[in-house]
């Protein structure tokens, strides 16, 4: 249960950290956040966060966008967080959330001259996609927003209404997630994760360039597959009828982990269920979040005094 929140400056219990209905944010979704699993180490008696660092720089980065000023920088918003989560006192899995928000109570669209404020929470966390023997994926009958509209480089609030039509449609047609194109017809990502498939012992992603957020799972994966398992990535563009042909397919993200792809389309990939591909590199995955892997322990901030 969440009890604490940091908001305007200092941690306060959750029921004070309220927003106006007249807050900036809350009118024009002029906010950048970030999505950040902590996870419980029962053997070592720890929580650990992953790769903290890096979703604050990206943060901080989607704030210069959206031209904001904040008093705070990503080693300061780590350590509140690190603060939040210890006064807490969470010994299970957590998902922490961090907004940064244009926060005057005022009627004008604009970006400039606002004043800028950041806030943090965290709630325990399991599962974000429940099917994970196979989801059933769609191709959306939207399209990804694009970088010259709302930049999908950054986490931009108001920009995620374009996630919530993409999974919104999936699930009222009975799948469980969806595959969005870009604007040119070539695959972008799901709805709030990256994409992977494996197309003759190949590991093939979207570029940066394509419309995604650049993941911090992504680049983790291509990471881990490179060192761990000698697959290289290919990053290139992907057509929709490669991905009928591809032999397994995965999302990743911090929210959905590792999620194998069934079918797409209705059409079951090479045998169904998990390709073995993609278990290795779920596998791989949740022993490195989970601090188990000593070479990788770098990435897991410990949030308890050791
Ligand atoms: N794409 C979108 C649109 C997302 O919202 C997310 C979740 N943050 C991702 C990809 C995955 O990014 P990450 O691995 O950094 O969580």
């Amino acid at each position: 249960m969440t009890t604490l929140a940091y908001f305007e400056g200092k941690i306060v219990p959750i029921d004070q950290a309220k927003l106006s209905i007249r807050a900036h944010v809350v009118n024009y979704g002029t906010g950048v956040f970030e999505g950040i699993r902590a996870y419980w180490n029962a053997d070592h008696e720890q929580l650990y966060v992953f790769r903290l660092q890096e979703h604050y720089q990206r943060l901080v980065q989607g704030a210069r966008v959206l031209r904001m000023q904040l008093s705070l920088d990503a080693a300061q918003m780590s350590d509140l967080t690190l603060e939040l989560l210890r006064r807490e006192g969470f010994r299970t899995d957590v998902y922490i959330r961090p907004l940064a928000y244009k926060a005057n109570e005022i009627i004008g669209v604009r970006l400039h001259n606002l004043r800028d404020e950041f806030c943090v929470w965290c709630v325990p966390f399991g599962k974000y996609i429940e099917k994970q023997d196979g989801a059933k994926v769609c191709i959306s009958s939207w399209r990804r927003n694009d970088d010259n509209a709302i930049p999908p480089r950054g986490k931009v609030a108001g920009a995620y209404v374009n996630s919530a039509l993409i999974k919104t449609d999936a699930q009222l047609n009975g799948f469980d997630e969806a595959i969005v194109l870009n604007a040119d017809g070539h695959v972008s990502e799901g709805s709030a994760e990256n994409f992977f498939m494996v197309r003759g012992g190949k590991l093939i992603t979207p570029p940066v360039t394509a419309n995604i957020l650049e993941g911090i799972t992504r680049q983790t994966v291509m990471l881990l597959a490179r060192e761990e398992l000698g697959l290289e990535t290919v990053e290139r563009e992907i057509d929709r009828t490669e991905l009928y042909m591809a032999d397994e397919a995965f999302f990743c993200g911090t929210g959905v982990e590792i999620t194998p792809i069934g079918s797409i389309d209705h059409l079951p990939l090479g045998g169904g269920g998990v390709g073995p591909i993609t278990r290795r590199v779920r596998d791989l995955y949740f022993g490195v979040v989970c601090g188990d892997v000593e070479k990788y322990r770098h990435w897991c901030a410990p949030v308890y005094r050791q």
